[in-house]
C-alpha cells in the first residue's frame, strides 16, 4: 500500500478553483468515508451514473473553498448543497448542512498525479498498440476503493449493482437497511 501522503491536490478542470487537502497524521488513511451514491440528485449533478465521494474535514481543504469566487453551491435539498466551478462547471462537492464540519470531495477531482501517478516518460517504451508510460506513485487505489454504497435501490441493474462492499437502501444515515 502506499504511504500515506501529506496532502492531496485536485481542482476543476479549468484550473480556476485549485485546491490540496492536507492529511493529518491521526486522520484516517486510507479514507474509510469513501462510497458510491446513486441517488438522483447526485446523478444529475455530477452527469455520471456512479457518482463516488470520500469525506474529508473542512477545515483541511486549503484554500477554503468558499473563499474562492468561482465556487458556488446549489441548495439541492433542506439539508444538501453542493458546490462547483461557474466557470467550467465541473462538479467538486457535497455537504450536508447538518455536519458543516465535514466536505465530501468528488473524487474525479483529484489530480491525475493523486489518482494514477506521475508518468515517468524516461522509461516509456513503444509496441503495436501505442506508447506506453509507466505511473510512478499515486494513491487512486486507497483513495478511491468504495467502502460503501448508497441509494442501491437505483442501481441499473447488471450495470451498477455488482459492487464490492456493504450496499445500503436510501443512505446509511437515512435508514441502516442493508441491501443484501
Ligand atoms: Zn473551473
Ligand atoms: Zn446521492
Amino acid at each position: 500500500m502506499a504511504s500515506r501522503p501529506q496532502s492531496l491536490s485536485g481542482g476543476c478542470l479549468c484550473g480556476a478553483i485549485r485546491f490540496a487537502i492536507s492529511l493529518s497524521s491521526d486522520g484516517d488513511w486510507p479514507p474509510t468515508t469513501n462510497g458510491t451514491c446513486q441517488c438522483t440528485a447526485c446523478r444529475k449533478h455530477t452527469g455520471n451514473i456512479l457518482p463516488q465521494y470520500t469525506g474529508f474535514k473542512t477545515k483541511d481543504i486549503s484554500p477554503p473553498l468558499t473563499s474562492n469566487p468561482e465556487y458556488k453551491t446549489y441548495e439541492s435539498s433542506s439539508t444538501g448543497s453542493r458546490g462547483f466551478c461557474s466557470k467550467c462547471g465541473s462538479s467538486l462537492t457535497f455537504n450536508d448542512k447538518r455536519d458543516p464540519e465535514h466536505t465530501e470531495m468528488n473524487l474525479g477531482a483529484f489530480d491525475e498525479e493523486v489518482l494514477c501517478g506521475k508518468k515517468d516518460e524516461a522509461s516509456a517504451w513503444e509496441d503495436e498498440h501505442g506508447r506506453h508510460v509507466p505511473r510512478v506513485g499515486g494513491v487512486g487505489k486507497e483513495l478511491c476503493t468504495a467502502k460503501y454504497h448508497i441509494f442501491m435501490e437505483n442501481a441499473i441493474p447488471g450495470v451498477t449493482d455488482e459492487l464490492e462492499g456493504t450496499k445500503w437502501r436510501l443512505s446509511s444515515r437515512m435508514g441502516k437497511r442493508n441491501w443484501d
